[in-house]
Formats: C-alpha cells, sequence, structure tokens
C-alpha cells in the first residue's frame, strides 16, 4: 500500500515513496531546470519513480497512484499549472496528461498548501481537528482549509490561497501595482526585503529575527508589525470560516514561541467572538518531507 509523491517547486522536485501511516520509504529530488521543456523535465520525473519503485522490488502496478503537490495557481480541473510566478515556463501545461502517459497510475494534484494542510490531518498537529486552517510561512504565504472533515479546494483548487488576502490599503507592489497582499508584508521574503531596507545591507529574515530578539531599535519594530499582519490574516480567516484550530508550518514558524505567542495575543483581542479568539494556534507537526508526504496524502486519505 505504497504511494507516490511528487512535490513540485520552482527549486526542486521531490519524489518519494510513502506509505499508508505517512512514513517515507524512499526518496530522491530533481534540481528544477527551467531551460527544459515540463514534458522533458516529468520524463526525468518518471524516471525516478521507475528507479525508486524497482529498489523497493516494486512494480509500478503495484503502487497505489500518484500524488502531485504543485505551486498556485493552477487548475485541478485541467491538471495544469495555470501561472505559478515561480515556474513560468510551466504556465499552462497540461502536467497530469503528460504524467499518466509516462506513468499507468491514478493521478491526483492538488496546490502544495492544500496538500500540506490534508498531509497536518493526517500524520500531523491537526489530526484531532475537523474544522482547522493550516498557513505557511515561507518564500510566500500559502494555506488550506479542512472544514467538517473535508478539505475545501474550490472550483479549480485554489482555495485557501491567502498569500493574497489584502492586508493594508496600499502596501507594497506587486507587478506594478499596489496591493497590500499579506505575502508581500509577512513572508519570510517580504521580511527579509524590508529589513534589508532598514539596515541598508542584505539580511536574511532568520537574522532579522535574531537581531529583533536581541532587541535591536531599528529591527524590532518591524518584526513587531510582522506580527500584527500575521495576526491579521489569521483573524481574517477565523472569522470567515470558524477552525477550532490553524497550524502555522514553513521557515518562518520556525522563529517559534515568540510569533506563536505575538499571533495568539493578537487573536485574543481581534477575533469576532469568544471561541473565534480561543482558537488553538499551533506549529505544523511535519517539517522535512512535509511536501512529499503531502502529495502522498492526496493518495492514501480520502478528501
Ligand atoms: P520554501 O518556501 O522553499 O518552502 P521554507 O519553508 O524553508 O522554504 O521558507 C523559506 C523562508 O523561510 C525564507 O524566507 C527563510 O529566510 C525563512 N526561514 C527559514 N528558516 C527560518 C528561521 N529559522 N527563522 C526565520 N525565518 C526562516
Amino acid at each position: 500500500n505504497i504511494a507516490v509523491g511528487i512535490d513540485i517547486g520552482g527549486t526542486k522536485i521531490a519524489i518519494g515513496l510513502i506509505a499508508q501511516n505517512g512514513e517515507v520509504i524512499a526518496k530522491s529530488s530533481l534540481k528544477t531546470d527551467l531551460s527544459l521543456e515540463p514534458g522533458e523535465m516529468l520524463g526525468q520525473v518518471a524516471d525516478v519513480v521507475n528507479k525508486l519503485a524497482n529498489e523497493q522490488g516494486l512494480a509500478l502496478n503495484q503502487l497505489k497512484g500518484i500524488g502531485v503537490g504543485a505551486p498556485g495557481p493552477l487548475n485541478t480541473k485541467t491538471g495544469r499549472l495555470t501561472c505559478p510566478p515561480n515556474l513560468k515556463s510551466w504556465w499552462d501545461y497540461p502536467v497530469v496528461e503528460r504524467l499518466a502517459e509516462l506513468l499507468p497510475l491514478p493521478i491526483r494534484m492538488e496546490n502544495d498548501a492544500t496538500a500540506a494542510t490534508l498531509a497536518e490531518k493526517w500524520v500531523g498537529a491537526a489530526q484531532d481537528a475537523d474544522h482547522f486552517i493550516f498557513i505557511t510561512i515561507s518564500t510566500g504565504i500559502g494555506a488550506g482549509i479542512y472544514l467538517h472533515g473535508k478539505l475545501i479546494t474550490g472550483s479549480t483548487g485554489n482555495a485557501g490561497d491567502a498569500g493574497f488576502l489584502i492586508v493594508h490599503p496600499q502596501g507594497p507592489i506587486a507587478k506594478d501595482q499596489a496591493s497590500g497582499f499579506w505575502e508581500l508584508l509577512a513572508s519570510g521574503t517580504a521580511i527579509a526585503k524590508q529589513a534589508s531596507e532598514l539596515l541598508g545591507k542584505e539580511i536574511t529574515s532568520k537574522e532579522a529575527f535574531d537581531l529583533a530578539a536581541q532587541g535591536d531599535p531599528v529591527i524590532s519594530p518591524l518584526i513587531e508589525k510582522v506580527y500584527t499582519y500575521i495576526g491579521m490574516g489569521c483573524v481574517s480567516l477565523i472569522n470567515l470560516l470558524d477552525p477550532s484550530k490553524i497550524v502555522i508550518g514553513g521557515g518562518v514558524s520556525q522563529v517559534g514561541e515568540p510569533l506563536f505567542s505575538a499571533v495568539r495575543s493578537y487573536v485574543a483581542a481581534h477575533a469576532l467572538n469568544p471561541s473565534g479568539r480561543e482558537t488553538v494556534i499551533v506549529p505544523a507537526k511535519l517539517r522535512q518531507d512535509a511536501g512529499l508526504i503531502g502529495a502522498a496524502a492526496l493518495v492514501h486519505c480520502n478528501y
């Protein structure tokens, strides 16, 4: 009872075989080569799947299916990646159709944050929740919605693309338009950019958090502001969807307690109703291999 997980990203494509209990049995990865035609890149992915199966003494038809996590915006109805910013050469490419030609197995594709949401329900921090939101704060911000025991994917698989919630009336510029998107204010990329501008030298988001922890007078107010923006997004999601839990993952969540306590306080002060104010806010359980386990969850779990 083994599924194939394929996690497509702008820098690498992770490929793994994942058991029914979420254990990664074998894995490998390829550097995403944007100079290659996507079909050719997927040809290499198929070769890796065959190799991994072979090494485990498994024939392809002994595998349960293929789950694909991919960056949005995508269209799960057509099986295409619509316009993910970090995979420009893949725009509108029929990923599912091509994979089906290469590997004769059932295939399911979802937005990567949606897949990671299902993984947190399956073997992560939301196993006990029937209503929760997963948020990943990393290079960008993504989210997934799980309500009434079901993954909410929307009409084209783009539900939960919370990085594009507008949390500021003007906000930083995206694509030459003042947008105020959540991820332009509070993602790892956005934190590094704002901190670097304030200091007049390049620093990473991790370095910005470290400076704030040391009480740096320039960076501390920025990090406070970032926590407020993260809280604002959470409050909007809580008011809209009434989850019992919010699970936060992604590189930035590794800051840990300072971030979680600030977000909990903001939510406690701003959410609509007493139950919303008490929404449980916890770190994601899955870190390494979260993308792969998410992709495999699409095969192993009903949703
Ligand atoms: P990806 O976006 O490729 O999935 P990650 O989830 O690791 O990758 O997120 C990367 C972002 O998280 C970067 O902006 C990085 O600076 C930031 N980040 C990674 N680790 C930490 C940390 N310990 N503290 C703060 N920010 C971090």
